[in-house]
């Protein structure tokens, strides 16, 4: 059995905590490896070779600092096709998806080339008679994160970039449930030029996630899973006196007027429905249709997903792949297996065929619930996985209340063609990214990704601007070269200007 071990100063690191976790194909259902799941003393060590590298790292010049991130976006991008087939065999994602997650996550690596910018200070020349003002951020040491298993290649690089760059050095703590992505970014970071022990991983479960928590030489944690975790990640991480920001889970709701376009609509609803089969934390889980629309907007989506392909993520052809675990895929099929008799209409259910003819793989094909409502279990969870459901409303009024109410607030979709209902949509609705007319609504990496409420625990959002604020800490500094002559001893505060 292959096994999956940690990166520490600049090696892998064998585990030596004798606890270890199956990592699955989720096509084929058979398990691939074991991954270590660091110990305490391992995650110590880890942070240990962290903080003997900080210094060195963080005195590096900025264009060094620059050159190494410029050679890591090469590299990211000779190596796409490496990288996407570890998240398609460990994650079970199909390959275009895969390629699509490794892109938006090298956006984030060019952001982090142009730190000499992002890190400019501000200066005020005389604020004072012979006494300027400069404004510097430093960097906070060293910084964890945690990531979730959808994005075992993206989000990672959502963290690291700007850590790295801004001067801080990391430990990376990977999903356990497909570790292998973390890994090769870590051969490829020493490639580009980092030195030792500025970048580890520690592969593992709880007990690493709470030492992180606890250790007092991290000074800050990026967090990125379900929302009951993220909650504890920062109760606990703040608690210990760390910075935090814990992104949590969502339901994201797209709202569909009569005026749309019903045909761009149902694409778009299918789409962000059940691509990466619907474990996206931006997939869109609730559609809500203006009920003057929404028999024909139901029939066009069952239309297509009649059409999707589900089976392996290597098969080129292939549009929708497993889900990560076989636990997992029975807990979603529990909820459409449960919905006609909470009073929802099953229009497509995705069990019948449920293995993708695919043996003992994840699958579930893509279901359908019509005339869901709040209270039922399945507008109420997050589902995560290929279930679409739609809840009527009379208007637009009753779809904003509707999204509103939710705890959730994530990502949000309206699709209509009126411009002047968008912008009251954009300036009322309660949810961190928008789209109008994109159902997605990701933030390209040089603005940030963040949701509100129950989406995100903490007060940056990720990457992008508020990514350098969370990794730095201003400083300013107040100076003046007075003739030594003219000091004098005074209590008071300057009265005059
Ligand atoms: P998860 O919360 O189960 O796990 C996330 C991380 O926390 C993993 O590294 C895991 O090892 C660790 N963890 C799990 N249980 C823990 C515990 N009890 N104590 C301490 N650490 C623990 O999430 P997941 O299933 O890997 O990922 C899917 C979830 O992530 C979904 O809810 C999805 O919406 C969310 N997500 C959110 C975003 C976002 O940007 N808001 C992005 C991607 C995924």
């Amino acid at each position: 059995m292959n096994r999956i071990s940690h990166w520490i100063d600049g090696a892998v690191r064998e585990g030596n905590s004798g606890r270890t976790a199956p990592v699955f194909n989720p096509a084929t259902g058979e398990q691939s490896a074991d991954v270590d799941l660091a110990s305490d003393e391992e995650v110590d060590s880890a942070v240990a070779t962290a903080l003997t590298a900080l210094p060195e790292w963080r005195a590096t010049s900025l264009s060094r600092r620059a050159e190494v991130m410029f050679h890591m976006r090469e590299l990211v991008d000779a190596n796409r096709k490496e990288i996407a087939s570890l998240l398609t065999a460990e994650h079970g994602k199909v390959m275009s998806d895969a390629l699509g997650e490794v892109a938006r996550g090298l956006e984030n690596i060019e952001f982090a080339c142009g730190v000499p910018h992002l890190l400019k200070g501000g200066y005020s020349e005389q604020a004072a008679t012979g006494v300027d003002v400069y404004s510097i951020r430093q960097p906070l040491g060293v910084v964890a994160g945690i990531t979730p298993f959808n994005f075992p290649a993206m989000v990672p690089m959502w963290m690291f970039a700007n850590a790295l760059a801004c001067g801080n050095t990391f430990v990376l703590k990977p999903s356990e449930k497909d570790p292998s992505a973390s890994l090769l970014m870590a051969e490829l970071l020493a490639k580009a030029g980092l030195p030792a022990g500025c970048f580890n991983v520690v592969q593992g479960d709880k007990v690493a996630v709470d030492r992180i928590l606890d250790h007092p030489d991290i000074a800050a944690v990026s967090f990125v899973g379900s929302t009951p975790i993220a909650k504890y990640v920062y109760e606990r991480g703040t608690t210990a006196g760390k910075r935090v920001q814990a992104l949590g889970g969502a339901k994201n709701h797209m709202l569909v007027l009569p005026d749309a376009d019903l045909d761009m609509a149902a694409d778009a609803a299918v789409s962000a429905g059940y691509g990466s089969a619907g474990e996206r934390c931006m997939a869109v889980s609730v559609l809500v249709a203006v009920e003057s629309i929404a028999d024909e907007l139901v029939g066009k989506i069952s239309d297509r997903i009649a059409t999707i392909k589900v089976g392996p993520g290597s098969e080129p052809d292939n549009e929708m792949g497993p889900l990560i675990t076989g636990e997992h895929r029975d807990r979603v099929a529990g909820y459409v297996e449960r919905a006609s008799g909470a009073g929802a209409e099953v229009v497509v259910d995705g069990r019948d065929g449920g293995d993708g003819g695919n043996g003992d793989g994840f699958f579930l094909n893509p279901s359908l619930l019509d005339k869901v409502a709040p209270g039922m279990e399945a507008y109420d969870d997050e589902i995560f996985g290929p279930v679409l459901s739609v809840v009527r409303v009379e208007s637009y009024d009753d779809g904003l209340e509707l999204i509103n109410a939710n705890p959730y607030g994530n990502g949000v979709a309206l699709f209509t063609r009126d411009g002047g209902v968008a912008r009251e949509f954009q300036f009322d609705v309660n949810v961190g990214m928008v789209g109008i007319n994109v159902p997605i609504p990701v933030p390209v990496s040089y603005y940030s990704f963040g949701g509100w409420k129950a989406s995100l625990f903490g007060d940056n959002h990720m990457y992008g601007p508020e990514g350098i604020n969370f990794y730095t800490r201003a400083k300013v500094v107040t100076s003046r070269w007075p003739d030594p002559r003219t000091s004098a001893v005074d209590l008071g505060f300057p009265e005059t200007r």
